[in-house]
C-alpha cells in the first residue's frame, strides 16, 4: 500500500469572489460517539511479541521458487505460540502454500460474517539500502519509543494486532455475535493470486456472503491533507483497476536518405500526443464526495465555500481537483504514457513503432470502455490498441459510504481515535481487498496506525517503523472492532 491523498489544498482562490454569494453551511452531520474507556494494555509486551514478528524475513516473490519458504513456516509456528487461545478456539486453515484462514465462529447464525484482512509478506529490501537502516531492517529492534523493521506498518502490525484483540478478548470469554473471518495472504506484494484469490474462492465454494471486509490502504493521516489540522481517519470505499494498452503502427520502412512522408514514428507520436491532451472525464464518486464534505470544514476559506457549494459547482469543483495529480487520480481514470519504442539506426526508417499507456482504472469505469476511449482519441485506424497480457485488472465496485458497515467502522474509530475526522475516498493502490470483492456486500480499507508525511518514504522504503503506543491503539480499534461488529 502506498501515498496517496497529500496535497489536497484545493487552491480556488480566484472563484471565491464567485462564491460568496452562494456560501451556505456544509450540514454535514456526524453523529457523536463518545469515546471508548482507554483498555488497559502492555504496551511493551505488545511491542516484544511484534517485533519477533519483524525479526521474520517473509519477503514474497513473483517467482514462487525464489521464495524463502522456511521464513514462512517459522511465521506461522510464531503466531500459534504467541496466540494460544486463538490457536485453541478458532478454526485454522492453510490456503495455497502459507495463507492463513482463521474462522472465528459468531454466536448468531442469522448475521452475515465479516473478514478482517492482512498479509504476512514483506516487501524485500532494496539492495544496497540496508546500510542506511537506523536498525537492521530485519533486527525487530525497540528503541526510542519505536518499533523498528519490515512489515512494521505495511502489515504485520495489522496481521498481528487483529491477532492480539481476539487473544485478549477469548481470555474474557467473549465471542463475537457474528463470524468473524481473519484472512492473511503470504503473497500481497505480489499480486495475491495464490493468497487471497484462494481464500476467497474456497469461501465462495462454501458459499460464504460476507457483509462487509476490512484491509489495509488507508490510516489515521496526521498533516497528510494539507490544510487540515486534525487527524483524518480515511476510511476507503473503493480502490482503482489496472490495465496497460500497447499502441502498435506498422508501416513502410526504408533508407533515410529517401523518407516517405507519413513514417511511423511522427504518426505515433501525433496520436500519442492527441491521447495525452484528452485524458479520461473527471467525476466524483460518492466516497470521494464524502470525503470533501468531511474535511472542507476544516479547510481554508475558499476550498470549503467551493465544496459547500459542489452541487452547483460541480464542474468547477473537478476543474480545481484536476490540478493536483493527487487529487486528479481521485477523480478520474488517469492514463500515463510510459514507454515510446521505435528505430533501431540513425539512418533506417524503421517500419513499426509502439507505446504503452497505463491506466489506474476509476471504479465504474471499465477497460473495454477505456479501449473506446482510445480508439475515438487517436482518430487512427491504422494504429493497433490492444492490451499488454501482463497484469492488468477491472476495478471491484465501489462500496458505499453511507452503508451501516461504514458506520460501523466509522463509530469504532471515534471511540479510538476521538480528535480525527472520519473521511472516505478511495486508494490509488491495490491490495488483496480487491480479490474479496465478489463475496462482499462492502469493502472498506483502514489500517488504524498514525500515519505522518514523514512515514510516506518508510513504506517499503528505509526505516519503516511503528511508535509503540500507535500500535497498542491499533490493537484498540480491532479490540472495539470486535466487539462492535455484530451491530451492523
Ligand atoms: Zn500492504
Amino acid at each position: 500500500m502506498k501515498k496517496w491523498i497529500s496535497g489536497l489544498l484545493l487552491v480556488g482562490v480566484v472563484v471565491a469572489g464567485v462564491l460568496v454569494m452562494r456560501a451556505q453551511s456544509l450540514g454535514v452531520e456526524v453523529e457523536a460517539v463518545p469515546p471508548a474507556p482507554v483498555l488497559a494494555l502492555d504496551e511493551p509486551a505488545l511491542a516484544a511479541r511484534l517485533a519477533r514478528g519483524l525479526r521474520i524475513a517473509t519477503v514474497s516473490h513473483a517467482d514462487p521458487a525464489k521464495v524463502d519458504t522456511q521464513a514462512f513456516d517459522d511465521f506461522h509456528a510464531l503466531l500459534a505460540e504467541l496466540y494460544p487461545r486463538v490457536h485453541a478456539a478458532l478454526q485454522l486453515e492453510r490456503i495455497g502454500t502459507h495463507s492463513l484462514l482463521y474462522r472465528w465462529a459468531g454466536r448468531d447464525e442469522t448475521l452475515a460474517p465479516a473478514l478482517l484482512a492482512a498479509h504476512m509478506d514483506v516487501v524485500p529490501i532494496e539492495p544496497g539500502t540496508e546500510s542506511q537502516w537506523t536498525h537492521a531492517p530485519f533486527g525487530g529492534v525497540i528503541a526510542g519509543d519505536f518499533i523498528w523493521g519490515r512489515g512494521a506498518l505495511d502489515d504485520k502490525s495489522c496481521l498481528m494486532g487483529l491477532l492480539e484483540s481476539a487473544e485478549l478478548l477469548l481470555a474474557e470469554g467473549f465471542a463475537p455475535p457474528r463470524t468473524l473471518y481473519l484472512a492473511f495472504g503470504a503473497d500481497e506484494e505480489v499480486g495475491g493470486a495464490g493468497g487471497a484469490v484462494e481464500i476467497a474462492r474456497t469461501l465462495r465454494q462454501r458459499g460464504v456472503r460476507l457483509a462487509f471486509t476490512l484491509d489495509e490502504g488507508s490510516a489515521v493521516t496526521q498533516g497528510i491533507i494539507a490544510g487540515v489540522k486534525p487527524p483524518v481517519a480515511a476510511v476507503m470505499a473503493g480502490e482503482k483497476g489496472y490495465i496497460t494498452f500497447r499502441l502498435s503502427l506498422h508501416g513502410e520502412g526504408g533508407h533515410s536518405s529517401t523518407p516517405t512522408p507519413d513514417a511511423v514514428i511522427p504518426r505515433l507520436a501525433r496520436a500519442v500526443a492527441r491521447l495525452d491532451a484528452q485524458p479520461m472525464p473527471a467525476r466524483l464518486t460518492p466516497p470521494v464526495a464524502k470525503m470533501l464534505d468531511r474535511v472542507a470544514p476544516e479547510m481554508p476559506f475558499p476550498a470549503r465555500l467551493l465544496i459547500a457549494n459542489r452541487a452547483l459547482f460541480e464542474p468547477l469543483v473537478l476543474r480545481v481537483l484536476s490540478q493536483s495529480s493527487i487529487t486528479n487520480a481521485l477523480i478520474r481514470t488517469t492514463q500515463a504514457i510510459t514507454v515510446f519504442d521505435a528505430g533501431v539506426k540513425d539512418n533506417v526508417l524503421p517500419s513499426e513503432a509502439h507505446a504503452l499507456v497505463n491506466y489506474r482504472l476509476l471504479p465504474g469505469d471499465s477497460i473495454d470502455g477505456v479501449r473506446t476511449h482510445i480508439v475515438e482519441v487517436i482518430d487512427d485506424p491504422s494504429i493497433e490498441v490492444r492490451p499488454t497480457e501482463e497484469f492488468g485488472n477491472e476495478a471491484p465496485p465501489l462500496s458505499d459510504p453511507d452503508a451501516p458497515a461504514f458506520k460501523l467502522l466509522e463509530r469504532t474509530v471515534q471511540q479510538i481515535f476521538p480528535a480525527a475526522i472520519v473521511s472516505s475516498g478511495i486508494i490509488l493502490a491495490t491490495t488483496d481487498n480487491r480479490h474479496y470483492a465478489g463475496i462482499a456486500d462492502q469493502s472498506y480499507y483502514f489500517a488504524p496506525f498514525v500515519y505522518t508525511p514523514d512515514d510516506q518514504s518508510r513504506i517499503h522504503g528505509t526505516d519503516e517503523r511503528i511508535k509503540v503506543g500507535d500500535y497498542a491503539n491499533m490493537v484498540r480499534f480491532y479490540t472495539q472492532l470486535m466487539r462492535n461488529a455484530g451491530g451492523v
